[in-house]
């Protein structure tokens, strides 16, 4: 399976880094290494000194594809959460100014948090409803974000995504935060949510 990440995917939390409104979606990726699900605990990197979460609703695919149109695109995933994209922003920071890729602030072991997934029933709308999602760091809210605010939605990133990358069954989508990212120390609790269920529970150590 592979985690593919989108990008500048809300106004408020482009501006906030100070970066540009894409024209269309930025794709990056974190491999299976990245993953962490359930109780497996989260170390603080030796390597950063600027570690920030980024809360963002995920999409579990369920279908093998290529080339999928947008009007396709509800069948290839069957399930949905939310996630923290790990990043070290200092070393972010140091690759953009360098022009480099961004895998060593993005891609490292246990940087892809995914909580428990809610399944979505065939044709029921799931595309149309806004998910309504958040993230409180030791119990205070930092990440209050709602889907309808992408500015590409689910349908158009798996429809971009897979013009460029096969879609496989198992793979993850991480869609883009809004603002509100911040950075988080060890014994830090990272609390993410899906209305007001809690999805996902993370300490930093
Ligand atoms: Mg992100």
């Amino acid at each position: 399976m592979k985690i593919i990440c989108i990008g500048r995917n809300y106004a408020d939390h482009v501006k906030e880094l100070g970066n540009e409104i894409p024209d269309e979606p930025v794709i990056f990726m974190k491999p299976k290494n990245a993953l962490i699900q359930g109780h497996t605990p989260f170390y603080y990197p030796e390597f950063t000194n600027d570690l920030h979460f980024e809360c963002e609703v995920v999409l579990r695919i369920c279908k093998n594809g290529k080339y999928v149109p947008e009007r396709q695109a509800p069948n290839y995933y069957n399930g949905y959460s939310v996630g923290i994209d790990f990043t070290a922003r200092d070393i972010q920071d140091e690759c953009k100014r360098k022009g480099l890729p961004w895998e060593k602030a993005k891609a490292f072991d246990n940087s892809a948090a995914v909580g428990k997934f809610i399944d979505i029933a065939p044709n029921s709308g799931f595309n149309k409803k806004p998910v309504k999602f958040s993230l409180k760091k030791n119990g205070e809210l930092m990440q209050d974000g709602n889907s309808d605010e992408m500015l590409f939605g689910f349908d158009s990133l798996i429809a971009n995504i897979s013009n460029y990358f096969s879609l496989n069954i198992g793979d993850l989508i991480f869609t883009g935060t809004p603002a509100g990212v911040g950075e988080c120390v060890v014994g830090d609790e990272l609390d993410c949510y899906i209305g007001a269920e809690k999805m996902l529970s993370v300490v930093v150590k």
